[in-house]
């Protein structure tokens, strides 16, 4: 989270506008939620120039509920669904909807331990798919596509780890979703954008609250909304406005990814395992040498106020997820901090 914005939601927490009264006591029907949630949709819409055509719907039950509520709202239980297989994400997604769907696997980069993706011109796709689905940025394994797929089917896209943090061509997705807690704000609340033509044809009968018709419908507000995260979401969205937009965010995490991608190569003792053209510009995974000295590295990394970079535990090393509200001064630490391990353990 930005500190900036984390300073904003302390300041307003207890007494919202002079009213006497908290957000977190507000009626969901009251003008100060709904002025939130305008002025959220207001400013999401203006970073990501999300076209009026395209519902913005503020939901629940994170990225992990999109996996069966994208196939039980776009495709009948008959139709066929594509999906691309590039890292644990988009495996989960696809299993979880081959439940409600008859899902085709396109292409799996999983023989090669989800370190590259096999090239488009190789991918198997159905003649009427009711989409394709793929994740853009797989978080675990720190690999990312170069670009979005080139298909015909509707697309569907999972950008829980790098939405907003670089320009997207909405138009070119049928639907986005992504997960809050990594690059927009608290968990407990998931976004998704998607194109109103294709959520209102209402594929199978479904609960009303599964509906992304529904919701739109609704204005999110089907049932009582996470009003505080969509609050604390519209903050970073008006901090992303004021660093300069979705430009200066792709500067700011090239510029994160540069430096780190340079230490790691630039050296024998730490390594990236991904194809250079599928390297992740925003979760970095690396190893050492020697595997043995991985706990040490870990436990002077948090000493040196360096959290969070143990790998995920079904891939092990060390991982560094830079999210937009990393400055390049935290990668900078990290970077020396690496050097100087290297240096005293013979790199
Ligand atoms: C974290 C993540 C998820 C899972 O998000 P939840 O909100 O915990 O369900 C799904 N997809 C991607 C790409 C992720 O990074």
């Amino acid at each position: 989270m930005p500190h900036e914005v984390m300073t904003e939601v302390r300041e307003r927490l207890i007494d919202w506008d002079g009213r006497g009264i908290s957000l977190l006591e507000m009626s969901h029907r009251s003008e100060p939620v709904r002025q939130v949630f305008a002025e959220a949709e207001a400013d999401l819409r203006e970073l990501l120039c999300v076209p009026e055509d395209y519902a913005v719907l503020f939901l629940q039950g994170g990225a992990s509920l999109q996996f069966a509520q994208v196939p039980m709202n776009l495709a009948g239980p008959d139709d066929a669904a594509d999906y691309l297989i590039s890292g644990t994400w988009s495996k989960k997604a696809a299993q979880e909807a081959s439940r409600e769907c008859r899902v085709q696997i396109a292409a799996s980069g999983e023989e090669s331990g989800f370190v590259s993706v096999p090239d488009a011109s190789t991918w198997s796709l159905s003649a009427s798919a009711a989409y394709f689905h793929c994740a853009p940025n797989e978080t675990i394994s720190g690999v990312e596509l170069p670009e979005l797929p080139q298909v015909s089917a509707p697309l569907v896209v999972d950008m829980s780890s790098t939405i907003l943090s670089r320009p997207l061509d909405v138009t070119r997705c049928d639907l986005i979703y992504a997960g809050a807690q990594k690059n927009i704000g608290p968990s407990g609340l998931c976004l998704v954008i998607a194109r109103r033509e294709l959520i209102e044809r209402r594929m199978r009968p479904l609960p009303n609250i599964l509906s992304y018709a529904a919701q739109d419908a609704a204005g999110s507000m089907l049932n009582t909304p996470p009003v505080f995260p969509v609050y604390v979401a519209g903050c970073v969205f008006r901090w992303l406005k004021r660093q300069g937009g979705l430009e200066a965010m792709e500067v700011a995490t090239r510029a994160r990814a540069g430096m780190l991608y340079e230490a790691i190569d630039s050296s024998d003792f730490y390594a990236n395992p991904v194809a250079p053209e599928f390297r992740s510009l925003t979760n970095v995974p690396f190893t050492l040498a020697d595997a043995g000295l991985d706990s040490v590295f870990l436990a002077e990394a948090e000493a040196a106020g360096l959290h969070y970079l143990e790998g995920h535990r079904s891939v092990g090393g060390m991982r560094a997820s830079m999210y937009n509200a990393m400055p390049l001064a935290g990668v900078d630490a990290l970077v020396a901090f690496m050097h100087d391990f290297a240096q005293r353990h013979g790199g």
